[in-house]
Order: C-alpha cells, then sequence, then structure tokens
C-alpha cells in the first residue's frame, strides 16, 4: 500500500494534520484508534468557539471530516518504521506494510499512573490527571495534587486560584527554585508522604498517606508526568528528552526529513487547543514536503 502522508495517531492532534493534509490533495492514511484518544473521556469547556461539549462527539466529526477529504483512517496501530532512502515503511498490527513519503507522529502521551487503591475507581469523580483542564470543577473545594517536580508545583499553585484548600504531597519536592518559591509564598500545605490509599463514596472523600494521616479532599489531582513513545520516534532517529518529548520547529518538523510531530507528544500544556494547533501545521507542512513545495 502507498500513501503520501502516514498519520500516527489518531486524535485531534492526527486527526486535524490529516483534515489539513488532505485538503492539499495528498494521499493520506490515518493509523491509530479514535477510541484511544485522551480526548474520548474529556468534557470540554476551554476550546474556541465551542459551549461544554464532550471530547467524543468532536473526535466523531473530525473523524468525518477527514475521511470525507480522503484521508483513509485504519483504525490500527503502528508496530514500527523502517527508514528506506527518503521513504518510510509502516508495519501495522494486522502486518499491512505501507510506504509513505512523509510522516506525521501524532501519537499523543498517556499519564503516569500512581496504582494505588481508589485511583482507578475514581478517575473522572475526583481523580483527575490535568489541572489545567479540570480546575473550574473545584472552585471552593480541598484538593491535593500529587507528585515530586515543578509539574506538580504549577498544578498546586493554579488549583491555589479555585479552591480553597490545596495540600502538595510529594515524597520529595523537586520543583525549580523559583516554584518552590511561589508555593512558599501562598498557604499550599506541603505534605511529605506518599499516598496508600484513595476513598470516597460516590466521589472522592479522602485519601490516606503513609504517615498515618487521612486527609479530607474533594479532589486529587495526580501530576507525575507522561510515559513517552521513544521507541516509535527513535525508529526514525528522533531522540526524544527526558520528559519522552520530541522536539520540533515551527513548521512541526522534526530534525528527520519528512518526519513531523504534534499534539501532547511535543510536550506542554496537554491541551485541546495546542494539539489541534499543531495538528494543522503539522498537516500543511507534511503535505509541503510531499509537493516540495516552499512554506
Ligand atoms: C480526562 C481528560 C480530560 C481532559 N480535559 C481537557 C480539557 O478540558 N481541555 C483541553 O484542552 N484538554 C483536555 N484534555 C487533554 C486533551 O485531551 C489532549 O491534550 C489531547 O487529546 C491531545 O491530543 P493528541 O492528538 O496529541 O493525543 P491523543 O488525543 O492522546 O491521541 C493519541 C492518538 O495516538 C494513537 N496512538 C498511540 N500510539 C500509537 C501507535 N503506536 N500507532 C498508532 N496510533 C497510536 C492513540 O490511539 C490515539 O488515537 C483532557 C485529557 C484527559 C485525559
Amino acid at each position: 500500500m502507498e500513501f503520501d502522508v502516514a498519520v500516527i495517531g489518531a486524535g485531534p492532534a492526527g486527526l486535524q494534520a490529516a483534515l489539513h493534509a488532505a485538503r492539499k490533495k495528498v494521499k493520506v492514511c490515518v493509523l491509530g484508534k479514535v477510541n484511544n484518544s485522551a480526548l474520548m473521556k474529556a468534557e470540554i469547556e476551554n476550546y474556541f468557539g465551542t459551549e461544554p461539549k464532550s471530547g467524543r462527539e468532536m473526535l466523531e466529526i473530525t473523524a468525518k471530516a477527514a475521511a470525507g477529504f480522503g484521508a483513509v483512517l485504519m483504525e490500527e496501530d503502528l508496530l514500527n518504521i523502517e527508514m528506506e532512502g527518503e521513504a518510510f515503511k509502516l508495519k501495522t498490527e494486522s502486518l499491512k506494510e505501507i510506504t509513505v513519503k512523509a510522516v506525521v507522529l501524532a501519537p499523543g502521551i498517556s499519564r503516569k499512573k500512581l496504582n494505588v487503591e481508589g485511583e482507578k475507581e475514581y478517575h473522572g469523580l475526583g481523580v483527575s490527571y490535568c489541572a489545567t483542564c479540570d480546575c473550574n470543577f473545584f472552585k471552593k473545594k480541598t484538593v491535593a495534587v500529587l507528585g515530586d517536580a515543578s509539574m506538580a508545583a504549577s498544578a498546586a499553585l493554579l488549583l491555589r486560584e479555585y479552591a480553597s484548600k490545596v495540600y502538595w504531597v510529594a515524597k520529595e519536592f523537586k520543583a525549580s527554585p523559583e516554584l518552590m518559591a511561589k508555593v512558599k509564598a501562598t498557604d499550599i500545605e506541603m505534605v511529605q508522604a506518599w499516598p496508600t490509599k484513595i476513598h470516597g463514596d460516590q466521589v472522592v472523600r479522602g485519601m490516606m498517606l503513609d504517615n498515618g494521616r487521612d486527609l479530607t479532599l474533594d479532589g486529587v489531582f495526580i501530576e507525575l508526568g507522561a510515559k513517552g513513545v521513544a521507541d516509535l520516534a527513535m525508529e526514525v532517529n528522533i531522540f526524544p528528552d527526558e520528559n519522552g518529548y520530541i522536539a520540533v520547529n515551527r513548521h512541526c518538523a522534526t530534525d528527520t526529513p519528512g518526519v513531523f510531530a504534534c499534539g501532547d507528544v511535543t510536550g506542554l500544556p496537554w491541551q485541546l487547543a495546542k494539539a489541534v494547533g499543531e495538528g494543522c501545521v503539522a498537516g500543511l507542512s507534511a503535505a509541503a514536503y510531499v509537493k516540495k513545495e516552499k512554506e
């Protein structure tokens, strides 16, 4: 099978890239499962031009639009990529072989899990992996942020603008000196401990710690960072940074000619608006690369 552009990932970044590339009349395929997008579980209330809307609906509409412009959605994952001269050979999970001239990497990230009792049960019922997304639901509530690094400190500072009480729970506090100073200038309570259980009834009510404390809470924000997609990227000579992110320039081009990247995989913020914006740029850049046009 031959296409001009393969988009790896069927989330908002990948679908937007496919839509924009297909409108440039290049042959586009999309690998990845719409149902596995992070957006599937989101209720979006911070995106341009929309009132709160389900992520599922947004994905379904955009997948249909991309297909309408000619992109072929394959609903299967990529197993590996090989570089062959200027072309890329892709193998899918059903062992289909696809040859393309350009690749757009949009595989998202998976948030690191805490792996304690109650985490899975209360996900969406008080347990969140995204302070930027969910802060507004915790106005005047009591929340805890979990994590050692700057990401957790930033989340705690953001949540303090909404919640009435914020705990920052960490084994060690290793945020940057600037963020540490900012946290210390607030009434965020820093608790050096680690959770053993998140508990509640219909929703989160509290969290037990390994120092014997039981915090009464409405929300728990797990801010442990991302699990990367390093293996796929390294197959095309791209070496993600220590956080697992892929570096791109303003055309969403990576250091490997013909490989572009967009969405959560290029770094923070993990937000729909950024994913869609970068998807547009990556899709147009990939189409221009294939057509050997100057951008
Ligand atoms: C619970 C929750 C709530 C959120 N709320 C908000 C919000 O309110 N506002 C906001 O702006 N953002 C929100 N977000 C974040 C938003 O959903 C993400 O920023 C966005 O989905 C990132 O898009 P993406 O396309 O980069 O990655 P994803 O949406 O994660 O899509 C990645 C795609 O890549 C595919 N993939 C992965 N590996 C492979 C492979 N090997 N082969 C083929 N395909 C692969 C996956 O199957 C998936 O289709 C929320 C996220 C979550 C989880």
